[in-house]
């Protein structure tokens, strides 16, 4: 062959390539435009095309991801703090060693507390993951975007944390492990880098591959002149309840109930009709509590990664709950999350490691994960969008003095809405039109409703709720979260292994 027709070979080949990387671009492009993966999904849906699709989109979202997908970066970042929000699904405030749990599941975010402002009374907007992340990531009120019982996908118009901080020049990654807080629902918008292949159901455990990918993401950020924002969603402690061999707290003892249900719907009925033993619903807490454990864990494991990177010191670190979880402790023998707003389920941990550790810190003021957004922001000096448009939302600037009234709701089986004020805390079922109230430094548990010694109490707190429901209709200003696409039957089929559709 000589050197002209190797040249032209050569050209050949190059303009072939070029053909194919233009043609796989521009179909890349239009598969991770604005929303046309809907589009895309409904033409092959139910083909058999289907799963090969999903699993090439779910690569192609995990790995490569463009930024020119919802990520558009408008300004240079003022500050040069990276910003990690770790959460954890699922994840009551009082079964961690920094709220004062009594047994050591949780060594590993006890000195990541340590290094913190510890939010001693945070309180989720929602006792379940969509409605609950919502809150974190826009700032509002899911009532405020038209989120009742449903998931829904994030409105379009509402600005996200992570579209925030991508324009405003932050490199961005999210890692979760459930669809709830996934694509599906637009949770990705202002990420460019995704992953949610570890969604995968109630007995996938997940939270090994959750810091692994997390890790590699921070690896990714080449662009060391920009800092980066990171969300790394954990799900090991919600349901099923499993033991982790390595972290076991059960003392051996079997419930006899547990041998009949092997998942959580069945779980759930037996403990409603009072069917659970002692021993069974102690196994529960004593999985749990494993689940927990084994989490910590491998958080610790990406805090050590952090500090052997030089990451940690100067970086912004939030750690959360979504929610917590009922476990049979009340009279009306609840498990699980949804279905009610006691702190079980609205009470979660809270930290947030402000770069150089500085204001370490107890905070017992109630306050609420829809002010995390305006927080960072504050953190990073840079403005929040409406309806959080200035500092004053700041979990930074909170006066001990004044506390303000903290809100939370579910739409869940029921009309449940709730306020702490101080030590005030109220439950209304609005659709009973009852009150129950109580004094929740006294009585974390609510086994005490004081709502007949404290008529007056009551009343005033139920002219916050009142006051409140005008707030989030006026807030509104015509946006609402609409349905998503309807779920193939694979999607289906997930969601009901993970216990949320019959
Ligand atoms: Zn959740």
């Amino acid at each position: 062959m000589s050197e002209s027709e190797n040249s032209q070979g050569l050209w050949a080949r190059r303009f072939a390539l070029l053909g194919a990387a233009v043609a796989v671009t521009a179909g890349l492009l239009f598969a991770l435009s604005d929303n046309p993966k809907y589009a895309l999904g409904e033409m092959v849906r139910g083909s058999a095309l289907d799963a090969g699709f999903r699993m090439v989109m779910g690569e192609v979202r995990g790995r490569l991801r463009p930024s020119v997908d919802r990520c558009i970066v408008k300004h240079q970042a003022e500050s040069p703090t990276n910003i990690i929000l770790i959460a954890v699904d699922t994840l009551r405030a009082d079964h961690l060693g920094f709220q004062g749990y009594e047994r050591n599941v949780s060594p590993n975010l006890d000195a990541l507390a340590r290094d913190s402002l510890t939010f001693r009374q945070a309180i989720s907007a929602a006792p379940w993951t969509t409605p609950a992340f919502v809150g974190v990531f826009t700032g509002s009120h899911p009532g405020a975007l038209g989120f009742e019982g449903d998931p829904l996908l994030l409105p379009s118009e509402v600005p996200v944390l992570a579209q925030v901080l991508c324009e405003a020049g932050w490199q961005t990654a999210g890692v979760v492990s459930h669809s709830y807080v996934g694509v599906r629902y637009g949770f990705d918008r202002g990420f460019d880098r995704w992953d949610e292949r570890n969604a995968g159901g109630h007995t996938h455990i997940s939270s090994e591959n959750i810091t692994a990918q997390s890790l590699e993401f921070i690896d990714s950020f080449t662009d060391d002149r920009r800092p980066f924002f990171l969300f790394a969603h954990y799900f090991d402690p919600h349901s099923d309840y499993l033991e982790h061999e390595e972290h076991r707290f059960s003392d051996g003892v079997s419930g006899s109930a547990l041998s009949e249900a092997d998942n959580i719907n069945e779980l759930i009925k037996l403990a409603s009709a009072g069917k659970l033993d002692a021993a069974s619903v102690q196994q529960i807490v004593d999985s749990y509590d494993s689940e927990i454990a084994h989490t910590d864990e491998q958080i610790g494991l990406l805090i050590a990664q952090l500090k052997e990177r030089g990451l940690y010191k100067d970086s912004m670190i939030i750690f959360l709950g979504d929610h917590g979880e009922m476990l049979v402790e009340r009279p009306e023998n609840l498990l699980g999350h949804g279905m009610a707003v006691y702190q079980a389920l609205v009470h979660v941990p809270l930290l947030i490691k402000l770069p150089g550790s500085e204001r370490i810190g107890q905070m017992d003021t109630p306050v609420s994960t829809v002010d995390v957004l305006p927080t960072i922001l504050d953190a990073i000096g840079h403005p929040a969008p409406p309806p959080s448009a200035s500092g004053e939302r700041s979990l930074l600037r909170v006066d001990r003095g004044s506390p303000r009234p903290v809100f939370a709701q579910t739409r869940r089986d029921g009309f449940r809405d709730t306020v702490l004020h101080g030590k005030w805390k109220l439950i209304r079922d609005t659709s009973i039109n009852a009150s129950e109230l109580y004094d929740v430094t006294r009585d974390e548990d609510e086994r005490d409703d004081l709502s007949r010694q404290f008529p007056d109490v009551v009343s005033h707190m139920e002219s916050l709720l009142v006051d409140w429901h005008k707030e989030l209709e006026a807030s509104r200003s015509g946006i609402r979260a609409t349905a998503p696409p309807q779920l193939t039957p694979a999607e289906r089929e997930q969601l009901r292994g993970l216990g949320y559709v019959e």
